[in-house]
């Protein structure tokens, strides 16, 4: 099917997930078939990107209601490959990110992530060979380290960002949200409001530090663990002292019971 389209000058995109699909990752599937006259989406829960204590095995696997999901889009393909043929016997090459990747967020917390997103998204990009390929905003660091990475090795897929988006009550979708008892997820919108907060104090010109400081001990005060919450230069993640650093980004990540929750907005 790839190597027909392109031999017709068609475009293609590349989405990859881990399935367990909900509306964030349709929205982009939506902008990959309004961008490419062929959309590839890629399922595949990455062994790569998981530490021995993280949830690999329980991940959320629900493979029959995403076929149904996207053969409603219509997309093209579902490539659905088995670890086997992703990493086979004697597989022994391993992506590791700099940049980007080592801003101190989501890898102070798993420093094995994103050497197992790179690996296999460079795979994928390479097997499709996708013109574009869309990552949502809501894994901020992940869509900047993808970026860099493909930069970097040029590989000539545009990768573009896509909103983040939330259940009414603005809670980032995720499809580990399918983890949160009743009670939690009540309280899980906290991260998102807290976020808006701390970005309306920000604009109003309450100080970098006491912002971020308050805004932790909100979320904590909602029964989080919070492993980060900072203020970041929105194209590079590098820490920024004052609003004028910027563009500003603040990016939260914390662990409510047994799931782990990130998002983070634009100030
Ligand atoms: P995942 O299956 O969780 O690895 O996510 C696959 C892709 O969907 C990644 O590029 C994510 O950033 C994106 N994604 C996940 N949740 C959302 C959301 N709520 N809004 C937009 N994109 C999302």
């Amino acid at each position: 099917m790839l190597v027909h389209a392109r031999s017709k000058g068609e475009s293609i995109a590349l989405v990859p997930t881990m399935g367990a699909l909900h509306t964030g990752h349709l929205a982009l599937v939506r902008l990959a078939k309004r961008r490419a006259d062929r959309v590839v989406v890629s399922i595949f829960v990455n062994p790569a990107q998981f530490a021995p204590n993280e949830d690999f095995g329980s991940y959320p696997r629900t493979w029959e209601a995403d076929l149904a999901a996207l053969s409603q889009l219509e997309v093209d393909l579902v490539w659905a490959p088995s670890v086997a043929t992703m990493y086979p016997e004697g597989f022994a090459t391993r992506i590791v990110p700099g940049g980007p990747a080592l801003a101190g967020l989501e890898d102070a917390f798993r420093p094995h992530f994103f050497g197992g997103v790179c690996t296999v998204v460079a795979k994928m990009l390479l097997q499709i060979q996708p013109d574009i390929a869309t990552f949502g905003e809501k894994d901020y660091q992940q869509l900047k380290v993808v970026a860099a990475m493909a930069h970097d090795l040029d590989i000539p897929a545009k990768i573009v960002g896509v909103p983040t988006v939330r259940e009414k009550d603005g809670l980032a979708l995720s499809s580990r949200n399918a983890y949160l008892s009743a009670g939690e997820r009540a309280v899980a919108p906290t991260l998102y409001r807290v976020l808006k907060e701390c970005a309306a104090h920000l604009k109003g010109g309450r100080p970098v530090s006491q912002t971020l400081a308050l805004g932790r001990a909100a979320v904590e005060r909602a029964g989080f663990v919070v492993d980060y919450l900072e203020a970041r230069h929105a194209g590079t993640l590098a820490p920024i002292a004052r609003l004028t650093d910027g563009p500003v980004r603040l990016l939260v990540a914390a662990r409510l019971g047994r799931t782990r929750l990130i998002d983070n907005i634009a100030v």
